[in-house]
Parts: C-alpha cells; sequence; structure tokens
C-alpha cells in the first residue's frame, strides 16, 4: 500500500528545498535570486526561499511543486513523480522500500537540523544587533567631557584616577562592549558607524 499524492508531496516539500530544486535542474542563485524562466530578462529578477518563490519581474509565484509544475509544465501528480524520482526519493512506486524510508527521514533530519542552525544563527545575530545599538546608546548618552583625554605615559595616575571615578560606569561599559560586538558585526555585516548612532540617540 503506497502513501497518498498529497502525503508525498508534502515529504517532498519537507525534504527539498527550492535551492535544492534550482541545482539539480542547473538554475543558478545568486544571493537568492535566479533569472526567470518564465518570461525575458537580462537580470535576475525571481527571489527564492526555502519553500517559495516570487518573480519581481512577471509577478509569479507559487511554492516548490507549483514551481516545478510550471517548469516542466506538467500537472500536480506528474510534477510529484518527477520530483520523486529527481531526487531519488522513490516515494511514489507501490513497494517502498526501508531503505528508501530511511533515505526520506534522514533527508528531513538534516533539513531539520539545517534550518535549526540557521534559526540559532539568526537569533545570535539579532541579539548582538541588539546589544551593538545599546552599546552606542550608553556611549553616547553618558559619555564625559571631555570625551577622550590626551593621556601619555607621563599622565598623572591621579588625574586618570579622579577622571575614571567620574566617568560614569555605564560609559566604561558601552565602550568595552562595543569593542567587542564591533568584531562580531564586522563578520556578520551589520556594523554602525558613529556617526548613525548619533542620528538615532543625539537627537
Ligand atoms: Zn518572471
Amino acid at each position: 500500500m503506497g502513501l497518498k499524492l498529497g502525503e508525498i508531496a508534502n515529504i517532498i516539500t519537507d525534504c527539498v528545498t527550492m535551492y535544492d530544486v534550482c541545482d539539480v535542474y542547473g538554475l543558478e542563485v545568486r544571493r537568492n535570486f535566479i533569472s526567470c524562466p518564465f518570461h525575458n530578462e537580462n537580470t535576475a529578477s525571481l527571489h527564492i526561499d526555502n519553500k517559495f518563490w516570487h518573480c519581481f519581474g512577471c509577478g509569479e509565484g507559487g511554492n516548490l511543486i507549483q514551481f516545478v509544475e510550471k517548469l516542466f509544465n506538467l500537472d500536480f501528480k506528474d510534477t510529484v513523480i518527477k520530483l520523486d524520482n529527481d531526487f531519488g526519493l522513490y516515494l511514489t512506486q507501490s513497494e517502498i522500500s526501508e531503505q528508501t524510508k530511511r533515505k526520506a527521514e534522514e533527508l528531513r533530519a538534516r533539513r531539520e537540523k539545517e534550518q535549526k542552525e540557521k534559526d540559532e544563527k539568526e537569533r545570535y545575530i539579532q541579539k548582538a544587533k541588539e546589544d551593538y545599538l545599546t552599546a552606542w546608546k550608553y556611549y553616547l548618552i553618558y559619555a564625559p567631557y571631555p570625551e577622550t583625554p590626551n593621556w601619555d605615559i607621563n599622565t598623572d595616575p591621579y588625574v586618570v584616577d579622579q577622571y575614571l571615578k567620574h566617568v560614569d560606569k555605564r560609559y566604561l561599559q558601552a565602550i568595552s562592549e562595543l569593542n567587542k560586538l564591533s568584531e562580531i558585526a564586522e563578520i556578520y555585516d551589520f556594523k554602525i558607524e558613529r556617526w548613525e548612532a548619533e542620528r538615532m540617540f543625539l537627537k
């Protein structure tokens, strides 16, 4: 006894992404965009994510199954069979071997793991961004005057001590946070320059 077509379509949608589809059918992806196969264009304006697609050129869009339907001009059933075969799941065959089931399960587990890692990374970046903004805010709001004294090796330790004593601790904390977070921001490309922070917090 085989699975229903709808169930197979769901499993395929769980296991396969738009990136896999583009890869297998030879469509080059650049920064989540491909050249739209449904209208003539020079610039790639069809956007994809894991499960969905939308073309900003011709307005077409939908889910993964609908993309393959349209790409090969097939109906739903033949599209599901094609994907099933092309991605080596073989769920549409009446006898589903243990090996095939395992393979489908493995694919699904891998996808879930990848999604989890992606979510975790996004949360981490989001948190770092918020901390970065807070650090800038405290840095600007609690800055003493003069902001950076001209100290050198001969500066009287008493002067340094007095200065630090009167500087708001939140300012000093913000400096160390900014140092740490600007490195992370550099890596993940969300660096905020001082002038941008000033525009946000010094109104
Ligand atoms: Zn298009």
